[in-house]
């Protein structure tokens, strides 16, 4: 497999759920960092990049181990963009600020070199997980956010644990058993955006699926967890690939 090297190319990630517990993924990131990423034009970061976020104060050295590397690479004029996941939606714009990355929407449309892409975190397209989005519905709310965020670094984390209990029956928040994508909604965020190309992650299922949509060609890239591979989207002029590699 060959791995771009050209300053000119943008890539994607997602599903990392960055956590203590985890030092080879965190270890396997910086790498990616200094290596695949170190001159990129652009990384998109398209949620769960941390496993569990509850706010931008939180003073875990995890955070600020990230925050550093993330920043090293900003320095070297890769334009950082961050998507919040499931896990990570309170992740705020003063971490944003600290990496010297930029928060984007949910649903954003980019050129990639001059293919219309639509990029998402991808819980939105699972539809079929009616206690989910309905999970979903809440924490997105920024009346509920705000209420939380209120709330002293203890109590946020007691609350996080809180909702860890009862989301275990929930089965878009339990690592292995994360429902696909529905079709339906697949076609018609298409529509809705018109565009031809769209990047996602979260239902773990790395893959590249070429649908035909209103006559149209279209393809829709799923990133992968980093467990024990990574995955990352790389595209330049040449076109886009999506690469696994071994952690270790
Ligand atoms: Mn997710």
């Amino acid at each position: 497999m060959q791995i771009k090297s050209s300053m000119n190319k943008t890539l994607f990630i997602s599903d990392l759920h960055l956590h203590e517990s985890r030092p080879l993924v965190t270890r396997a990131f910086f790498r990616f960092l200094d290596t695949t990423a170190k001159n990129a034009a652009a990384l998109y970061i398209l949620g769960d990049f941390f496993d569990a976020w509850i706010g931008d104060d939180d003073d875990q050295s995890l955070v600020s181990e990230v925050a550093i590397a993330l920043s090293k690479l900003a320095a070297n004029n890769t334009k950082i963009y961050l998507m919040h996941g499931n896990r990570d939606f309170l992740l705020g714009e003063n971490f944003a600020k600290r990496v010297s990355a930029k928060i984007i929407p949910e649903e954003t449309c980019i050129d990639l070199y001059g293919t219309k892409t639509l990029l998402l975190h991808g819980d939105s397209l699972c539809t079929a997980d009616k206690d989910y989005m309905q999970f979903r519905a809440m924490v997105r709310n920024p009346a509920w956010q705000e209420q939380i965020l209120a709330q002293s670094l203890e109590a946020r984390r007691a609350i996080a644990s809180e909702l860890r209990n009862k989301s275990k029956n929930m089965n878009s928040l339990k690592a292995d058993d994360i429902l696909d994508v529905t079709p339906s909604e697949v076609e018609s965020v298409f529509i809705r955006h018109q565009v031809q190309q769209m990047i996602h992650g979260h239902t773990h299922r790395p893959a590249r699926h070429q649908l035909m949509i209103n006559n149209q060609k279209c393809e829709r890239i799923v990133l992968g967890d980093w467990h024990e591979h990574f995955w990352f989207v790389c595209a330049d002029e040449n076109g886009t690939e999506l690469i696994k590699e071994n952690i270790k």
